[in-house]
């Protein structure tokens, strides 16, 4: 199994006041920026207004999808892209059907959709969808969602109405760019605003535009300004022809952004709803030397060294050595040519993979007590081949593990990739042991000298925002979710159906 969850999507969107400039070039540089986001493959629509939507879709990363040539034959001012890592439906995922953007059209509707988020229980919906008689081609939730917004549209034409019915009758997590066969493009985010989503501008003698991103750092990489973010509940009408028009239509009592995109997921160089991602890493370092039984050792600190896990625990490792003055060192070298070890068939080779992708330098480990640091510990495979190349490998006399985010023991239902307790090395060892032995039971498996998580209350002061801001689920087991009752009593037999398909599929 993969260690690391990951995030299903990075969705991108443009439009330009120009019809004579093509926008193909910046959704490529807009998708490239986010590819973090999703590596499994990459998607554009395009329009030039008055014409029509065309789409381009493959597997594989925004480079070897949109190349020079690809992008040259898709010309229009208007467009929106996609990254995807799959989970829904991964068993067909070879299908084009499966990638987005997902473009529908039928004798009444024509628009194409992208979308970063699941609805986790849709099932309802989609029945609802069946008896209407609608045909589904895929088992996703983005046709669930892009049929009942066709559905809607039989009874209304204006698009800012068919979005908003379609708002309230959605419960999960949901950011979504939909450009119209008219050329408009409307960003929604939903009340709880569980996923990111901002836009942007760029104003020159020549012509406007406007950008909406799953993440800031697009928006930066475009050379826009950064406007503001996409707020919960709130759609943005972007338009080639007028200025932003937005409205807030679905206000939740609180909001629920996902605090892994603070420690992990989202680029450094991101900003969230008005927070650094750096920043707020940064953070979660200091506050974790602060809290740390080991540094109160004069003798252990004389000869230990801070070590990040590359490239993800970097930040928070700068963070905790700059509070506790001690010594911050590249110990583990990256080989960044070993792209996407989670597809890989067989228990044997993911192992061989770890050990191709990181190696740690002797010269500096041996001898050496080494604070291991790391974003997070999901499932603690590759922490526990970590810790077991510093010693072997690196000859580090301890390894003291020290991770930002809290101990992981739910799973998450909104939108990442770990669906079942059991996978999760925390959350089955407090299941079996009990809160007392737990960490003990982890730090034995991953064969750490000590190992320490950061508190919820000091990821919440990191990240500057509180229970009532952000999504917690999967560290503290409460959903935020209307349908909460039916999430966590939702078929664990279906959820892991379909998680099996993507193995199946060789997607780890
Ligand atoms: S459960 Fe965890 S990973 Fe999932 S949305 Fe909430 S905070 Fe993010």
């Amino acid at each position: 199994m993969r260690d690391k969850p990951l995030e299903h999507c990075a969705i991108f969107g443009v439009t330009c006041d120009d019809v004579a400039f093509s926008v193909s070039k910046l959704l490529y540089q807009g998708l490239i920026a986010q590819q973090h986001r999703g590596q499994e493959s990459s998607g554009i629509s395009i329009l030039k207004t008055g014409g029509k939507i065309y789409t381009y879709k493959r597997k594989g990363l925004v480079s070897q999808v949109l190349t020079d040539n690809k992008l040259s034959q898709f010309w229009g001012n208007v467009g929106i892209g996609h990254n995807r890592y799959a989970t829904t439906g991964s068993s067909e995922y070879e299908s084009l059907d499966y990638i987005q953007p997902f473009h529908f059209k039928n004798n009444d509707i024509e628009f194409s959709l992208a979308f970063n988020g699941t609805i986790p229980v849709y099932d309802d919906i989609k029945k609802k969808m069946d008896d209407l008689g609608r045909i589904f081609v895929t088992n996703t939730d983005t046709e669930v969602i892009a049929q009942l917004i066709a559905s809607i549209a039989i009874g209304t034409e204006k698009w800012p109405e068919i979005l908003k019915i379609a708002s309230k009758l959605l419960d999960g997590s949901y950011s979504l760019v939909i450009m119209t066969a008219d050329g408009d493009i409307y960003a929604i985010r939903d009340p709880k605003g569980f996923k990111p989503l901002c836009i942007g501008e760029l104003k020159t003698e020549k012509r406007n535009l406007y950008f909406v991103a799953s993440e800031s750092c697009a928006i930066d990489t475009v050379g826009a300004n950064f406007l503001r973010d996409v707020k919960p509940g709130e759609i943005v009408h972007l338009s080639h022809q007028k200025d932003i028009q937005s409205e807030l239509v679905l206000k939740a009592e609180r909001t629920a952004l996902c605090q892994f995109e603070f420690v992990y997921f989202a680029r450094p160089d991101s900003i969230i709803d008005g927070v650094s991602v750096a920043q707020a890493r940064l953070r979660m370092g200091e506050n974790l030397a602060v809290k740390d039984p080991q540094l109160l050792d004069q003798e252990f600190k004389k000869n230990a060294i801070v070590v990040p896990v590359p490239d993800s625990g970097r930040s928070a490792a700068v963070g905790y050595a700059k509070q506790s003055r001690l010594p911050y060192v590249e110990g583990l070298m990256k080989n960044r040519y070993v792209w996407r070890t989670f597809i890989m068939p067989g228990q044997k080779t993911r192992k061989a993979a770890v050990k191709e992708k990181l190696n740690p330098i002797k010269s500096v480990i041996q001898g050496k007590d080494v604070i291991l640091f790391d974003d997070s510990i999901v499932r603690g495979t590759t922490t526990k081949q970590i810790v077991s190349l510093l010693r072997q490998k690196g000859g580090a006399k301890s390894v003291h593990v020290r991770v930002s985010c809290p101990p992981v023991v739910s799973a998450c239902y909104m939108g990442i990739d770990f669906p079942t307790t059991k996978e999760l090395i925390a959350g089955k060892n407090k299941e079996k042991y009990g809160e007392k032995e737990y960490i003990n039971k982890v730090r034995n498996t991953i064969g750490a000298d000590s190992l320490l998580y950061q508190t919820l209350d000091d990821l919440k002061k990191s990240i500057g925002k509180d229970e009532s801001q952000l999504c917690l689920a999967c560290l503290t087991g409460e959903y935020p979710l209307k349908h909460t009752d039916k999430i966590k009593h939702l078929e664990e037999s279906i959820l892991k159906e379909r998680y099996k398909k993507s193995e199946q599929n060789g997607i780890y």
